[in-house]
């Protein structure tokens, strides 16, 4: 469904991406982990070329693109099956959550405006918002707001949805309520690569543990092998200081 091979990126003379292969299956929920700085959100960034990686192949479904001669036609492509959940949410200031959920559809995808809307609707009361359509971004809570934000990406039928550190900019106590509805969409089977630090969700919701340091994958696995039986020590040390 999904692979990286070879993933390559610098920013000057930092070398963040040092060659990173990652396949996912369809349906499949992996789980990123790695401390600060190791390059997480760079990877995602590059997997929808919201970054343009220096090197390596990225397939999503039917489409393979080569990252350093990626048409705009390819790229276009992968914009197209994979959307982006936001650690600081990146919705539109001066649209409601309706608007917000409808608006990818009918721009990008040129669905009917009242047809967006009705799904939109139905995407909102899936995510516990069915009272909030009108609202708009700053009459919401931080949780609220992403939860427009997943409702958003589910808008556009993704073939994957990469989630980056959903819930850091939140307070604790709506943490949890984020977390809930990611669950909820990945057991209906949507493939998902999740970055994130908070591991009883990785534990609980993970299909497979990918673990980075410094620009590479060290190991993965499920999360019983990683979490329980980690065998690289960079990985021990990782989850020992932040468990
Ligand atoms: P993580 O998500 O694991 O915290 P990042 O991918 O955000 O790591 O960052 C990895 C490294 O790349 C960091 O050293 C960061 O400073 C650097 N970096 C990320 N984005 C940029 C950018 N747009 N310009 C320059 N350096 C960047």
């Amino acid at each position: 469904m999904i692979q990286v091979r070879n993933l390559q990126k610098s920013f000057g003379s930092n070398k963040v991406l040092k060659g990173i292969d990652l396949s996912v299956e369809e349906g499949e929920v992996v789980v990123i982990l790695g401390p600060s700085g190791s390059g997480k959100t760079t990877l995602l960034r590059c997997i929808n070329f919201l970054e343009k990686a220096d090197e390596g192949e990225i397939v999503i479904g039917s489409t393979q693109v080569n990252a350093r001669h990626a048409t705009k036609r390819q790229i276009l492509d992968i914009c197209r099956k994979t959307a982006m959940v936001f650690q600081s949410f990146n919705l539109f200031k001066n649209k409601t959550a309706l608007e917000n959920v409808a608006e990818g559809p009918v721009i990008v995808q040129k669905v009917e405006k009242q047809k967006a809307l009705e799904y939109g609707r139905e995407l909102l009361k899936n995510v516990g918002l069915s009272d909030k359509y009108d609202a708009y971004p700053s009459e919401l809570s931080g949780g609220q707001q992403q939860r427009v934000g997943i409702a958003r990406a589910l808008a556009l039928h993704p073939e994957v949805i990469l989630f980056d550190e959903p819930t850091s900019a939140l307070d604790p106590e709506l943490v949890g309520e984020v977390l809930g509805v990611i669950k909820k969409i990945a057991k209906k089977g949507i493939t998902m690569i999740i970055v994130t630090h908070e591991m009883s969700f990785a534990q609980d919701v993970a299909n497979r543990v990918v673990f980075m340091d410094e620009g590479v994958i060290v190991e993965q696995g499920t999360p019983q092998e990683i979490f329980l039986d980690a065998k690289e020590e960079r990985t021990k040390q990782f989850l020992k200081r932040i468990t």
